[in-house]
């Protein structure tokens, strides 16, 4: 277990010192574009940046949803890390099956293993829906505030947006490799399993657990987890001003201790960032 919370702090330091770096280089390279820019105004714009394609009937309500995650200082610095990116395309839609939901996906990489492109598919009703304590311990958290309201419900599409961006935050950190030999293993690994009589032993599920870096499971939960991390960022800056932040703040704490506490480290880390007044219980 110790080792496995190390592992989980040496994560979490390597994901928000990629926030930051990512942010650094971006503003880096920004700036030379612009430079190359300004004395090549005739060349076509670099391909990095976001790219909203949005149907008119769902551009009011995108736009309150955004506004709402720009009206954070790390919603907006990472809205601008990848608006301003030098090679990443993000494209978010709205609309797909999942009405409530969200996803991110239509990853593409360069030859230099660059991340290029990602897809963030919002449903057209984000504004509601809280999904499971299970596997979203952050989202979920927010179904009591907003039955007393008080948050709205673009907050809890914001936080959605909060949870695809940290997907395309861990993505751009996740070796392609990896991410393509996952995609590869999983449905064989599911094969075998729902043929051995669920057997989680079988020395053929090891070996395929042991070459992708866990079992399905494990892989989907430990990328929620890090959605949910960016999400808890998200509302940790969203309502460390109002009155109830710690009460929100305890009931995230409740549920990661139940459902999460392999990933205890991730969050907690994430709570004490801004020093101890905002911890709010988390040691
Ligand atoms: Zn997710």
């Amino acid at each position: 277990m110790k080792t496995c919370q190390k592992l989980g702090q040496l994560i979490l330091v390597i994901f928000l010192a990629g926030i930051t770096a990512q942010l650094a280089l971006a503003q880096q390279q920004n700036s030379a574009k612009n430079a190359t820019r300004d004395r090549y105004a005739s060349r076509a714009p670099a391909a990095g940046g976001i790219h909203e394609d949005i149907a008119p009937k769902f551009t009011k309500r995108y736009q309150e949803w955004k506004e709402e995650f720009l009206s954070t200082d790390i919603g907006k610095a990472q809205w601008d890390m990848y608006s301003h990116h030098p090679y990443l395309q993000l494209t978010i839609t709205v609309g797909g099956k999942n009405a409530e939901g969200a996803g991110t996906g239509k990853y593409k990489w360069n030859d230099k293993g660059e991340l290029i492109a990602a897809t963030i598919v919002l449903g057209e009703r984000i504004h509601e829906g809280y999904p499971s304590a299970v596997y979203y311990p952050v989202m979920n958290a927010l179904e009591p505030f907003e039955s007393r309201n008080l948050i709205a419900g673009t907050t809890l599409a914001a936080t959605k947006i909060a949870h695809e961006f940290g997907h395309v935050m861990k993505i751009s950190s996740t070796p392609q490799d990896l991410y393509h030999l996952q995609v590869q293993l999983v449905p064989i690994y599911n094969k075998i399993f729902l043929s051995n009589g669920y057997n989680v032993n079988d020395p053929r599920l090891v070996d395929l657990a042991k070459k992708m870096g866990g079992n399905p499971v494990e892989i989907w939960e430990d990328r929620e987890y890090w959605g949910e991390a960016n999400a808890m960022l998200f509302l940790k800056d969203r309502v460390e001003k109002e009155k109830y932040h710690c009460r929100l703040f305890a009931k995230i704490k409740r549920a990661v201790e139940e459902y999460a506490k392999d990933y205890e480290a991730r969050f907690a880390e994430i709570a004490k960032e801004q020093g101890a007044i905002y911890t709010c219980g988390w040691r």
